[in-house]
């Protein structure tokens, strides 16, 4: 059994590499960067070491507004992993940016029957967590945005 929150997400957490570290500290900060290309000004999700449209290793980022729409999805209801075991059924979406990008992430907090491509959804972070290599990180999730 798992006894301290590291061993619990050591193969569930993503990894922090040294080109999305500036992502991963966004996290931190409860700020969604979404990368931008100062050669061209191609705006990139995920993060990546060169720009996906010119090529150019000049990047900078932006802060996201947080709202978007589902693109996609699909509801898991069987667990990949055993870290993922008490969350079955949930949501795995591809969420369409208001900056333009597409990323992926989950939509929580509603019933995962009530998901729907187009539906605005809102950004929230979840709880600190660390990486297989200590390095702490939050997930950005999506609910249903109001009004
Ligand atoms: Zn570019």
């Amino acid at each position: 059994m798992p006894h301290t929150l590291t061993e619990l997400v050591a193969g569930a957490a993503p990894i922090v590499v040294e080109e999305t570290r500036g992502y991963w500290e966004g996290t931190l900060a409860e700020e969604l960067r979404v990368q931008t290309c100062n050669e061209c000004g191609n705006v990139q999700m995920p993060w990546g070491p060169c720009c996906t449209r010119c090529l150019s290793q000049d990047l900078g980022s932006i802060v996201a507004s947080g709202r978007g729409r589902v693109f996609s999805f699909t509801v898991v209801r069987q667990a990949i992993h055993p870290n993922f075991s008490a969350q079955v059924p949930y949501v795995i979406a591809d969420i369409e940016l208001e900056e333009g990008p597409i990323m992926t992430s989950n939509v929580t907090d509603c019933p995962v029957e009530d998901v729907r491509i187009g539906m605005p959804v809102q950004l929230w972070f979840d709880n600190e967590m660390e990486d297989a290599f200590h390095t702490k990180l939050r997930l950005p999730k999506f609910r249903p945005a109001k009004g």
